[in-house]
């Protein structure tokens, strides 16, 4: 395979925070909460992470004669957070806004639920969809192949194990009440957002004391689930850097990667975007939290109904305005490469 997984540390400087961990902040269990969610806590962290929305002049400014590539984390980023993991559905402004992206610009929506599941969410057939948090990815054939080879599956081996732990963690859980079996093919997720928060550490005691006595297998934490992957050394950063590869991008000098995410297992992608030094890595937190991404969204709040709409309406305007039209109005400019020519 002709890409190289990055593990360089060569970040762009952003001043760490650090803080205690808050797993009752209302919104996850996931990531650091580094100070209360107040304004000034926030104001604070956006001078670390400025809203992408507010860095227009210098992301476009950036993008200009660039290919940007797009890939889009979906819970929590494309959807809002919802007690039931099945109906996080989509707005339909969100899929027309990612639509029109992906005419203009490769699109992956990289996300932990199966394949197939997010691409029944999502709808659309001009994106590429990497599932259970890039164990498995339907791209378009490489360059150098007439036909596509399928999906790549770099577990495929676990399957059956994968199966059998699926089982013992629904036994294990069995009489939690609320607490959620969801299993999406090379991960199996374990929601907890329903279960009593008095049980919550039980739970967590017993998935952990499961996956600990199988080395096949690692425990990853996300927004009020934990998730049970095996133990190969691949997240969404890899499948970043697998897709670029097949892409066509991997030896490009000027590819902009924009990952859009929200969650722990995003770091990984905001990792590798950080290790090249260019690129566009964006959380999306309503909350200052300890990240490496480089700019923020602030993200729909349950509470906070009308300010998500606002938000959810400048996301898709961001994304639509921002970073399609931009480059349409170069689109017969034989300077443009070959993909943002019409
Ligand atoms: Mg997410």
């Amino acid at each position: 395979m002709g890409f190289k997984i990055s593990h360089s540390n060569n970040q762009k400087k952003v001043k760490p925070f650090y803080g205690p961990v808050n797993d009752d902040d209302g919104t996850d269990g996931s990531l650091t909460l580094i100070s209360p969610p107040d304004d000034a806590g926030y104001a604070s962290w956006l001078i670390q992470h400025p809203s992408a929305l507010n860095a227009f002049d210098s992301i476009t400014k950036e993008a200009k004669w660039k290919k940007v590539v797009v890939f889009l984390d979906y819970d929590g980023t494309l959807s809002p957070i919802v007690e039931d993991p099945d109906k996080a559905f989509m707005s339909a402004e969100m899929r027309m806004a990612v639509r029109e992206v992906a005419k203009y610009f490769p699109t992956s929506i990289v996300s932990g639920r199966s394949r197939e599941k997010v691409k029944e969410f999502v709808q659309l057939s001009n994106v590429y969809y990497a599932g259970s948090h890039g164990l498995d990815i339907l791209a378009p054939p490489r360059a150098d192949k007439k036909v596509n080879e399928g999906a790549f599956q770099p577990a495929k081996l676990y399957l059956p194990a994968i199966q059998e732990i699926s089982i013992e963690l629904e036994d294990t859980i069995r009489d939690i009440q609320g607490a959620r079996l969801e299993d999406n093919k090379f991960c199996i997720s374990v929601h907890y957002r329903q279960v009593q928060p008095k049980d919550r550490e039980t739970l967590k005691e017993r998935v952990k004391s499961l996956v600990e006595n199988r080395l096949e297998f690692r425990l990853t934490e996300g927004k009020m689930v934990l998730e049970v992957r095996p133990s190969i050394e691949w997240n969404k950063g890899d499948a970043l850097n697998y897709l670029l590869d097949v892409l066509g991008f991997s030896n490009a000098k000027d590819v902009l990667p924009l990952y859009i995410g929200d969650d722990r297992t995003d770091e990984d992608a905001f990792k590798v975007i950080a290790g090249r030094r260019e690129g566009f890595p964006i959380i999306v937190s309503s909350i200052p939290r300890d990240t490496i991404a480089w700019y923020s969204l602030r993200d729909p709040s349950e509470k906070r109904v009308f300010e998500w709409m606002d938000i959810h309406h400048f996301r898709c305007f961001f994304v639509v305005v921002e970073v399609v039209l931009y480059p349409l109005s170069f689109v017969n400019d034989s300077r443009l490469p070959n993909h943002f020519r019409m």
